[in-house]
């Protein structure tokens, strides 16, 4: 795990995110606004989204559907 530090994408207040070693995105709660953001991490920075800009790949609940639709194959 490491701590980043980013804005948030509603009220732009600094919020220190824990990514986890994976590039999966994760949801994060901004202490400021109370609003759930989505945290991508890429390969030298990280993503911000608002939950409703992020597509599918990067919705870590629409990527757990779709995870299980194929594993179950
Ligand atoms: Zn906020």
């Amino acid at each position: 795990m490491s701590a980043i530090t980013v804005n948030c994408p509603y009220c732009q207040q600094s919020v220190t995110v824990n990514q986890g070693e994976d590039y999966a995105p994760q949801f994060h709660n901004c202490q400021g606004c109370g609003k759930r953001f989505i945290a991508e991490r890429g390969v030298s920075s990280i993503k911000i989204m608002k939950e409703k800009d992020a597509p599918c790949m990067s919705n870590p609940e629409c990527r757990e559907i779709e995870t299980c639709a194929t594993c179950e194959e």
